[in-house]
């Protein structure tokens, strides 16, 4: 069981910045696709794949029970159910696929990922959104999508952290599925509130114009992030593209948050 992921310590990953971002890439790329992980993140156990091993991999909170459209946990067992804001107001979107829940430890791996530009702690998530792509797109091979939009930061932030775990991410799962990807069809034009605490209208107020897209889009685009939150941000993107021409706008990211 995995109690806490102080033991990670040991296990900084430089940080993805200046002029290390495209060697730190490659070898991100090459870990990815390496089976052999070494160490598990959470228990450093010495047989991990892809960064956890079995039994810390199988304590992930899988987002087993989701809305179908938005990913919203639901509380109860429920296939093919809608939320109530997918009912009252359905989303410019297709889907979202979001494997996990923003919970322990998915978000402790995820924050050390962003804000410390920990690679190790999102590894495992990442390959394993991959692989869930694959299968899926395998499975039904008619929502297969064009091109990846990695969600675009602001430059400020993105100066400020380094790197855009967007553009990590969709990195790693376009070598995985075989799908291009992107940074450059939207840009960000301005800086938000951050969007907790504020209601509904204030979330939409507080995107409204945010998103430029530069080019006319292919058809079909999935747009990856690492978590969905109030799926406020994911709304306002997929209007901007449908806007300029797309015309199915999936949303893939590692996780989803509660509500
Ligand atoms: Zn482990
Ligand atoms: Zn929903």
């Amino acid at each position: 069981m995995i109690k806490g992921l102080r033991s990670l310590s040991t296990l900084l990953m430089p940080k993805v910045n200046g002029k290390e971002r495209i060697h730190t890439s490659l070898r991100g790329i090459r870990n990815l696709l390496s089976a052999d992980g070494g160490q598990c993140v959470a228990c450093l156990a010495p047989d991990a794949r892809f960064g956890l091993c079995d039994p810390c991999r199988h304590d992930l909170p899988v987002n087993h029970w989701h809305c179908r459209c938005c990913a919203l946990p639901l509380a109860f067992a429920a296939e093919d159910t809608l939320c109530g804001q997918c009912l009252q107001a359905p989303p410019p979107f297709s889907r979202v696929i979001a494997p996990w829940r923003y919970r322990f430890p998915v978000d402790g791996m995820i924050q050390r990922y962003k804000y410390n530009g920990q690679r190790a702690f999102a590894r495992p998530l990442i390959h394993d959104l991959a692989e869930r792509v694959a299968n899926n797109l395998e499975a039904a091979p008619d929502q297969r999508p064009d091109l990846l939009v990695a969600s675009p930061m602001h430059p400020a932030r993105l100066r400020r952290r380094g790197f855009n775990q967007a553009a990590d991410i969709a990195e790693q799962v376009s070598k995985h599925a075989g799908i291009p990807w992107t940074t450059r069809l939207v840009t960000r034009n301005r800086r938000t509130r951050p969007q907790r605490g504020l209601d509904r209208e204030q979330r939409l107020a507080n995107l409204r114009g945010i998103f430029q897209v530069n080019a006319t889009p292919p058809p079909r685009l999935a747009i990856i992030d690492d978590v969905v939150t109030t799926g406020a941000t994911a709304r306002s993107l997929t209007e901007a593209l449908i806007k300029a021409g797309a015309e199915d706008v999936q949303v893939w990211a590692l996780a989803r948050t509660p509500g």
